[in-house]
């Protein structure tokens, strides 16, 4: 599989057994058999192809700020397309590859003086990643701005979707069932002022940095917003703040995060998720939805 690999991308391309807690936000996750960072479409679209004929198991990972990787790594081929980041302007319009992080992009607005991705100026993931995810933040979403997209399916082939396709919706699209890869995004924005954008960014960052628990490795809000309620204040009610199981812990300055306070495993932060869920439930009859994904084996 190896040799495969690298004659479709190159040797600095393709790394065996990498650890992933040194490509997550939360610092946790065991090894990849193989992680493969193309630099072009055509290679992304080989690399589908190379895993369908060996009936090799693929994961797409990218910036990994909403993933918990198990402590016994990943089996297979583990694609991130950080290589694949080109942010260009054209009129009202930002095309963002799929490695591109999104903070970047509402960067690139900015400089532009294009409004309409303030929303997105804190949230750590690549363009993929908030596409899959729908992310949003302070009243802002991918949907209110995405327009088109341009994929590929699970044979290989290239796809342009409008953005009414991938029914986008409170954290959710259909990229999973789809079984799409990202490769590129197009955002269309509004002409603005560049003082004005900049004063909301530099808001919304401060708000972040004293709300959020930025110090210590961990995957943002674990839980999505229950109707009717907000997961921080349920978890705070219940008493669970700086709660530790091993070396996570529910952080003291946002109940809504689990911070990876101590050198923590996946087993321990999971576990933890687990017991919040429960204890949640038990006090308040509601039931806490993971945001965050868990992807990988147990260690053996
Ligand atoms: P990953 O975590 O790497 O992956 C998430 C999912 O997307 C995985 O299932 C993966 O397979 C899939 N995926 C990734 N790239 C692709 C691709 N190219 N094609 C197909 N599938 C792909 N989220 C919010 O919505 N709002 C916030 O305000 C917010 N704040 C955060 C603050 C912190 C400190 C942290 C750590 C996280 C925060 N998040 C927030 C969560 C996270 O940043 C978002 O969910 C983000 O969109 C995830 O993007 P990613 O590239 O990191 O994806």
């Amino acid at each position: 599989m190896y040799d495969k690999l690298i004659q479709i991308t190159s040797k600095s391309n393709v790394m065996v057994n990498e650890l992933l807690k040194n490509h997550t936000y939360t610092r946790l996750g065991g090894k990849a058999d193989f992680y493969v960072t193309p630099e072009t479409y055509e290679q992304v679209q080989e690399v589908i192809r190379l895993a369908n004929q060996e009936n090799i198991a693929f994961t797409m990972l990218g910036n990994g700020s909403n993933l918990i990787v198990k402590d016994g790594g990943i089996r297979g081929i583990v694609m991130n397309l950080q290589k694949l980041s080109d942010i260009k302007t054209v009129g009202n319009t930002i095309i963002a590859q799929s490695g591109a992080r999104i903070i970047d992009t509402s960067r690139e607005a900015l400089k532009e003086e294009l409004t309409g991705l303030e929303f997105a100026c804190g949230i750590p993931g690549s363009v993929g990643g908030a596409l899959f995810m729908n992310a949003g933040a302070y009243g802002g979403e991918i949907k209110d701005v995405l327009t088109s997209t341009v994929v590929v399916d699970r044979e290989g082939e290239i796809l342009t979707l409008t953005a009414d396709q991938l029914d986008l919706a409170y954290r959710t699209s259909n990229i999973p069932e789809n079984g799409y890869i990202v490769l590129e995004a197009t955002f269309t924005l509004e002409a603005g002022e560049y003082d004005a954008i900049k004063e909301v960014m530099d808001d919304l960052t401060n708000r972040r940095e004293t709300k959020q628990p930025l110090e210590y490795p961990s995957c943002g809000s674990v839980f999505k917003r229950p109707p009717g309620h907000f997961a921080g204040k349920l978890i705070q009610d219940s008493e669970l703040q700086g709660m530790q199981i091993g070396g996570a812990q529910v952080s003291l300055k946002h109940a809504g995060f689990i911070v990876n306070k101590d050198d923590a495993t996946a087993k321990e932060y999971i576990d933890l998720i687990k017991y919040v869920q429960k204890t949640v439930k038990e006090k308040f009859d509601v039931k806490l939805e993971r945001e965050v994904k868990i992807i990988g084996e147990e260690l053996a």
